[in-house]
């Protein structure tokens, strides 16, 4: 730290993000990115606006809202983008959290979350997840504070029904409930058809993982005209071109494909099923994920060998030091033949220590 940094980041932690090793070609299994490549109407669309970089990008995101807004069944104003979702959830701390509107979430949840509450000096409470790492809904019955909810939850795949979310909107009619469904296409419900009825809720939506997109960072926020107002008040007085001209295009791109993502989701969910069994099989406990990824453990392994057994053998998954979830591991889900090699090595792991 230089002299010079200002005291008011004293408290800060900055977010670790999950490993992106440049050395070694590993199977990737621990950032919940997608194993399918984007769809080739959006890599079409972004090669032809390579040739247009000397021009700023349309800031009001025009076309590519006009696009989500149409698959969607919504209006253009009630979509704002930001630099992947992550910069639309600090957008929304900014926005919807003071001192007299503290944050609440789950005190295992993306990990994302404090950070952001930190960076604003925002007050937070950590409400404690169930013994089975669930949400316990009726904690956040009328709480009176800004709540962020992963729906389904990240690391545990934990999907809420639409309507548990619902009973949290509604008797929090005077905070923002913001529900990060970033995972929500493999298999949880989305919360966007409450927008028009509930003025305090935000959704934040990524094109990271369905949509095979992380490297472009492309996220969403979809609201009420005037949350949407009022995300885009900050987004114009930080960065107006947050998303540049080829994540514009190559967004749009791929919003005129989504038979391609529903089939990769599709399969995504099916390699799900396949590696929850062989997993099952080697005496492996698994949360009920709705995710692409699975969250597991064993009696037979603790966390932290497996994944550095894992990493060994060219294998990464992500592990996790927080005391309560230590002995598990989060796994992507990648392609088949990954998830293959995958069971193949945990099983001669298993083997090695008998
Ligand atoms: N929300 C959750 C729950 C996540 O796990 C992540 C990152 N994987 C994000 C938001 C941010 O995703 P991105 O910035 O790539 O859209």
């Amino acid at each position: 730290m230089s002299r010079f940094f200002s005291e008011k980041y004293n408290e800060l932690t900055p977010y670790v993000p999950g490993e992106q090793p440049q050395n070694r070609k590993y199977i990737k299994l621990n950032t919940n990115e997608s194993p399918f490549p984007p769809s080739e109407k959006a890599v079409k669309k972004a090669e032809e606006e390579l040739r247009r970089l000397q021009l700023y990008p349309d800031p009001e995101c025009g076309d590519l809202c006009r696009a989500l807004a149409g698959v969607y069944g919504i209006k253009p104003e009630q979509t704002a983008f930001g630099n992947g979702s992550d910069e639309i959830l600090n957008l929304a701390f900014m926005a919807f959290c003071d001192e007299q509107h503290p944050a609440v979430f789950p005190d295992i949840t993306y990990g994302f979350y404090p950070v952001y509450a930190q960076l604003n000096r925002i007050p937070y409470e950590e409400i404690p997840l169930e013994p089975d790492l669930s949400v316990d809904v009726s904690r956040y019955i009328g709480i009176g504070r800004t709540v962020f909810l992963a729906n389904p939850n990240a690391p545990t795949g934990i999907a809420l029904p639409v309507s548990e979310i619902e009973r949290i909107v509604k008797s929090n009619p005077d905070n923002v409930v913001v529900v990060d469904e970033a995972y929500v296409d493999f298999g949880g419900e989305s919360s966007v058809g409450l927008i028009d009825r509930y003025d305090n809720l935000l959704v934040i939506q990524t094109f990271s993982k369905s949509r095979s997109m992380a490297g472009m960072r492309l996220g969403m926020a979809i609201g009420s005209e005037e949350l949407i107002q009022d995300i885009n008040t900050l987004r114009f007085s930080t960065n107006p071109y947050n998303i540049n001209r080829i994540g514009l295009a190559a967004g749009v791109g791929a919003l005129e494909d989504e038979e391609y993502t529903r089939m990769n989701i599709r399969a995504t969910m099916e390699t799900r099923a396949w590696t929850s069994e062989q997993l099952k099989k080697l005496g492996f406990q698994m949360t009920d994920s709705s995710a692409n990824f699975i969250f597991a453990r064993s009696d037979r392994i603790g966390g932290e060998e497996l994944y550095l057994k894992l990493k060994e053998r060219g294998i990464l998954i992500r592990h996790f030091t927080i005391d309560r979830i230590k002995d598990y591991n989060r796994i992507t889900i990648g392609l088949k033949s990954e998830m293959e090699a995958l069971i193949e090595n945990i099983r001669e792991i298993l083997e090695e220590i008998i």
